[in-house]
C-alpha cells in the first residue's frame, strides 16, 4: 500500500517526498456515510429522493472503541439511531470504475450512524453542514465484520436493529437506491479511498430516539454483530 501511495504522490505534475504528515495520513482512516439511500427513510424525514449519492464524513474520533461505554452527549435532546451496513475498504483507490468497485472492500459489518436530530434539523434549516449533528466523538459504533465471502449475494443482505428486544429497523441491501459499487465509484471521484476506511451505506426506515438505559442490538441476517447499552 505504501508503494502505491508513493506512486500516487508522484503521479501528479510534480514529485515530492513523503512528509511526516503523509505518514499520519497513511495510518489514519475515515468514515464516509451515505445519506438518503433508502426510499422509505427519505420519505420518513420528508427529504426528496437523491439523483446522485449524498455523502458526508464522520471523523475518525467518531468510532466508538471496543468496550467503551456509549453516553448520550449533553448537546442533544433528540438522539436518533440509524442502523446501516458498513463496508471496510481494503485497498487504495481513486476514480474507481464501478465494474471493479466490489474488489475495493473485503468485509461487511453493521454500525449505527448516531445523529443528533435536533442539531441536524437546525443545520438543515440554515443550510449549514451537518458535522455537529453527525461527527461528534463516539457517534459511530460498529460491530464485528464478516468477510465478503460470507455472503452469497451482496445485493440481498438482510439486516435489522432491535431496541430493548423489539425490532425497530429492517433493511435489505436490495432496497438501496445506490448499490455498494455505485457508492464506491461515486465517492472515489472526490475522495481517495484507503485501506481501513469505512463506508456507512445508508439507513432504512424506522429511525428513532434513544434514551439512557436502552439496549440496541444489530444483526446481519440472524447473526448479532453489535450490542450497545445506552448510558
Ligand atoms: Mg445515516
Amino acid at each position: 500500500m505504501l508503494i502505491t501511495y508513493l506512486l500516487l504522490l508522484m503521479s501528479g505534475n510534480s514529485i515530492r517526498f513523503l512528509r511526516p504528515d503523509d505518514y499520519e495520513i497513511l495510518l489514519s482512516m475515515k468514515i464516509i456515510c451515505i445519506g438518503r439511500n433508502y426510499v422509505e427513510h427519505a420519505k420518513e424525514l420528508n427529504n426528496p429522493l437523491p439523483e446522485e449519492p449524498i455523502f458526508f464524513m464522520k471523523s475518525e474520533n467518531a468510532l466508538l472503541p471496543k468496550r467503551h461505554p456509549f453516553y448520550i452527549p449533553d448537546f442533544t435532546k433528540d438522539l436518533h439511531y440509524e442502523c446501516e451496513l458498513v463496508l471496510k475498504i481494503c485497498k487504495l483507490g481513486k476514480h474507481i470504475p464501478e465494474k471493479f468497485a466490489d474488489t475495493y472492500f473485503d468485509e461487511i459489518g453493521i454500525g449505527i450512524d448516531f445523529t443528533a436530530r435536533d442539531l441536524q434539523q437546525k443545520c438543515k434549516d440554515k443550510g449549514l453542514p451537518w458535522e455537529m449533528a453527525k461527527s461528534w466523538d463516539f457517534s459511530a459504533p460498529v460491530g464485528k465484520f464478516l468477510p465478503k465471502s460470507h455472503f452469497d449475494k451482496l445485493d440481498s443482505i438482510d439486516f435489522s436493529l432491535t431496541k430493548n428486544m423489539e425490532v425497530v429497523q429492517k433493511g435489505n441491501s436490495s432496497l438501496m437506491i445506490f448499490s455498494f459499487s455505485t457508492i464506491i465509484a461515486y465517492v472515489s471521484r472526490f475522495v481517495t479511498l484507503k485501506q481501513g476506511d469505512l463506508i456507512f451505506t445508508g439507513t432504512p426506515a424506522g429511525v428513532g430516539p434513544v434514551k439512557s438505559g436502552d439496549l440496541l442490538e444489530a444483526y446481519i441476517a440472524d447473526l448479532k454483530l453489535l450490542s450497545l447499552k445506552v448510558s
